[in-house]
This record gives C-alpha cells, structure tokens and sequence, in this order.
C-alpha cells in the first residue's frame, strides 16, 4: 500500500517540538549550563563509563543514583524516580493523571511541553492565564481547583519562559486546596535557591521535578528526577518505560551528582551574570525586562522577530517567542559566559540604537 490511514484523532493540529536550535556563535537560546563539565569530572565519567557493561540491560530504576538523591534530599529511595529527562516525567504525569475525561489545569505563558502532553493523551487542558506581570493569578486558581474536577496542576517555579519563583504561600494553599496531583517543576532549582521540599512531609498530592540539564551541564545526557510520595511514585513506576534511563547516562549522573558541590562557584558567577544582564538590559531604551529567579531573561520591545534576526544574524542565538500566545515580541536570553553576555548586550544595543 502506497498510502497510510491517518494518525490518532488527537495529533491533529499538534506540531512537533522544533526548538530551533541553528548554528551559531553565542547559543543563547536552551538555558542549558554556558560551561561544559571540567576535565577533572570528565576523567571520572570516562572512568565509570569504561566499567559499564554495553551488553546487559541497564538497572530499569538507576537504584544507585536514586539513592544517593533520596539521600541527599532526607528522602527514601521510593520517594525518588528518575526519567530520561524531566521530558519523560511531564510526559509520564499526563500519561498517569490524565487521560480521556480527565483535567489538566495550565498557567500559560508557560513551557509548551506541559499542554503538548495533555492533548496527546487526550487530557482537557484548562488554562487560567498569567497576570499581565505574568505573575499567578492566584486567586482564580485557587477558585478553579475548588471546584474539584481537576486531575493535576503543574507550576513551574521559576517559570519557563517569564523567569520568577511562584510565591510559597500561594503553593502552600493551592496543596491544602485540592487533592490534585500539583507538579511543582524546578528545573532550574540550583538558580533560584528555592525548593518546596519540605512540604513532601504534609502534602502527599506534591511532586517536585529537578533535572541535570541545566545547572549540572548535562543537557546532553538526558536525566530528570521526580521527589514525591511513595504511593505517587509507584502509579509512575506502572506507566513508565522500563529501561528509559540507560546505563550510560546512570553512570555519567553518578559521578555528577557526587561531584555537585564543584559545579556551585559556576552557579554562582550565572547568578551573579544574570543580575548583571538584568541591570544593563534594563537600560535599553525600549526594552520591557521581566525579573528572574533563573538562569535566562525575558524582554519584550517592539519589533521583536527582527531583532531576533539581527541577533542571529551577529551569531547570537536567542529564542524567539514574539509569536507565542501572550508573549508577542518577547525574546528569552540564557545568561551565558561572561564574554557571551558581553557580546549579546553589545550586539542589541547597537541594533536597537540602529533601528
Ligand atoms: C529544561 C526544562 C525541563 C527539563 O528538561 P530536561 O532536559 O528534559 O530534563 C523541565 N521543565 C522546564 C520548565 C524546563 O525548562
């Protein structure tokens, strides 16, 4: 046959995720770690990947590296679940929360990929849309969950792409407000210096999501982890796929996280880089800047697709999300190095100054 029926109904419309990533001088665009894993840790990982048999079947559950997490976080290891990113997590929590009939409630603008997931599982995505701040509207959501139809919430904090934590105290209530499952995504936890950890004890409805793809320079290996409660993790553990995480990666995260403590002094200069930006952006003429708790900025001008292509065009790549539903003529900038930042700053002053 020369021709193929079509694909499942709920893949109409749907485009595939592009996050066009192009070559390019300053890649400024991924809010992966500017830095790549000093030498000293990349002899370990050769090492531990030199004893990894390539022929036996990884452990499904990576036991050593769950440990040493639940460990460093006062957890059991059956608190703790890895994925091959924390892509594969937020695609496990629709496929194990949501579903035909049920609701996934979202707090756009925020990381595409959570919507993605609800619709290709055929979830009800309800929105309840960001402030004008693109702060939480706390209250309407508060009111929303009450209603007690919603399956599971995720809250990423900071936000992807606008960059602030969510407040606690909002957190706090909507755990207590609802028998949800809410999601709280830290991805870039190690920036913002704020976690909801402690609320694991009080709340079994919390799950947290970390990932060592952005302040631990693996975005190329692929490892996310989720920290819940025992029984939330175990109806993970029922969709996922068994061997997602392989055994190279279980080793490479290994010798990362036990070495985490070296990758602090380059937290550190990325944070104090990011203030940095904050400020000299801030003195762009024409330029909106949103405040972050991460490592990237969001700015919003007029003409916001040109100036993308005139960054580009110096060899600066930015993400362009002057299109996307409520962020029109906003760019996002991953803080990088600081001869990056330098450039970036240098090359939109003068594009600015020039349009
Ligand atoms: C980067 C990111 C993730 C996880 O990315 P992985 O590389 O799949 O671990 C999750 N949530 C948000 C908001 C992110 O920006």
């Amino acid at each position: 046959m020369n021709s193929v029926r079509q694909s499942a109904p709920q893949l109409q419309g749907l485009v595939p995720y592009d996050p066009k990533y192009l070559p390019a001088r300053a890649y400024l665009s991924a809010n992966e770690n500017p830095r790549d894993v000093e030498t000293e840790i990349r002899q370990k990982i050769i090492s531990a990947i030199r004893k990894v048999p390539l022929n036996r079947y990884p452990d499904p559950l990576a036991n050593d590296l769950r440990d040493m997490i639940a460990e460093a976080n006062g957890l059991d290891r059956d608190q703790v679940l890895l994925g091959n990113g924390g892509d594969e997590l937020l695609f496990n929590i629709a496929l194990a929360w949501g579903g035909p009939g049920r609701k996934f409630l979202n707090l756009p603008p925020t990381f595409s990929v959570y919507a993605a997931n609800a619709r290709l599982t055929g979830t009800e995505v309800i929105d309840v849309p960001r402030l004008v701040d693109y702060s939480i509207d706390e209250e309407t959501v508060l009111e929303r969950v009450g209603q007690g139809d919603i399956d599971y919430v995720i809250v990423a904090s900071p936000n992807n792409p606008t960059g602030k934590l969510a407040n606690e105290e909002f957190l706090a209530k909507l755990l207590d407000a609802t028998d949800a499952l809410v999601l709280v995504d830290e991805a870039y936890f190690e920036f913002s210096r704020t976690t909801m950890r402690p609320y694991l004890a009080m709340h079994k409805n919390l799950l947290i999501l970390r990932t060592f793809s952005k302040a631990f320079s693996l975005a190329g290996v692929r490892m996310g982890y989720i920290l819940g409660n025992a029984e939330v993790i175990r109806e993970f553990l029922k969709v996922r796929q068994p061997y997602s995480v392989d055994a190279v990666s279980q080793a490479i995260a290994r010798e990362v996280f036990s070495e985490r403590q070296k990758f602090e002094h380059g937290i550190m200069a990325i944070i104090s880089e990011r203030d940095r930006l904050l400020e000299e952006l801030g003195k762009v003429p024409g330029i909106t800047v949103y405040p972050s708790d991460s490592n990237y900025i969001l700015f919003k001008l007029e003409g916001a697709d040109k100036v993308w292509e005139a960054l580009y065009a110096r060899g600066i790549l930015v993400r362009d999300f002057s299109h996307a539903p409520m962020l029109e003529n906003c760019l996002r900038v991953s803080v990088g190095t600081e001869k990056e930042n330098d450039e970036f700053l240098a090359a939109l002053r003068e594009i600015v100054a020039n349009k």
